[in-house]
């Protein structure tokens, strides 16, 4: 059984949700506190995990060995991606963006499975470091106890983007007006990555994951693979 949340098109929301892929939720978790009641199905998580496992390794075998070339493409992308996520996220704090959230407890992280891409573990591999260890049994991978695993700058597209409305009204309209042209920006570097990579997508690295296959996230799918010498 799998029903939407109450908030998922509510006003404000940003967030381009996804579906529930994996999950049983049950009707009725839209009472008061407007919380899902999610039953885990192990099988699902078992997937997700393998998924997750068998993506991150590819892209670190693949990162290895790209050419340098590539790998500038990569970094500069990723440079100006971190910028903007940080400029975003600095318009957020002004909007008193902690106080909203602490208030709500989260509200959008309880959507946020498919959240995170290419480009946000490419931070990590990228980097020599290793990504966060995912948890399927929350409601976004990447939430931990104490918050989000990720730095802002490294945050999914869906994340650093989405403000709600009392957010946004806080923030006024002179930041709002720069926050969604900061997002225009944001968004065509994440495009490049979709256009460019197998792994890539806005619609999540495990769903791209099971798309994919025993392929390369890291295939380009501008260049024909005879060209590429494939
Ligand atoms: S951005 Fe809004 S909906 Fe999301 S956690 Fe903060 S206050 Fe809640
Ligand atoms: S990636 Fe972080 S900010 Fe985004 S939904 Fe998950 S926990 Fe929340």
């Amino acid at each position: 059984m799998i029903t939407t949340l109450c908030r998922a098109t509510g006003t404000g929301n940003r967030t381009r949700l996804m579906g529930f892929f994996g999950h049983f939720i049950s009707h009725g978790f839209c009472s008061s506190a407007e919380r899902p009641v999610i039953v885990h199905n192990t099988d699902a998580l078992r997937v997700d995990a393998h998924l997750w496992n068998v993506g991150v390794t590819a892209l670190q075998r693949e990162w290895a060995s790209l050419p340098i070339e590539e790998k500038n493409w990569i970094r500069k992308r990723l440079e100006a991606i971190e910028i903007l996520q940080q400029r975003l996220h600095q318009l957020f704090l002004n909007g008193n963006g902690v106080a909203h959230c602490r208030r709500c407890a989260g509200e959008c992280c309880a959507r946020g499975k498919y959240h995170v891409t290419l480009v946000n573990l490419l931070f990590f591999v990228t980097r020599d470091r290793t990504p966060p260890s995912p948890d399927f049994s929350s409601t976004c991978p990447m939430l931990a106890p104490e918050g989000c695993r990720l730095a802002p700058g490294e945050r999914p597209f869906n994340c650093v983007t989405f403000v709600c409305d009392p957010v946004e009204e806080t923030m006024g309209p002179a930041a709002c007006t720069t926050f969604y042209a900061t997002e225009r920006t944001l968004r065509r570097l994440y495009d490049e990555f979709e256009q460019r990579y197998a792994g890539a997508g806005m619609r999540g690295f495990l769903l791209a994951q099971a798309r994919v296959g025993d392929d390369s996230p890291l295939r380009r799918l501008d260049i024909h693979p005879a060209a590429a010498g494939i």
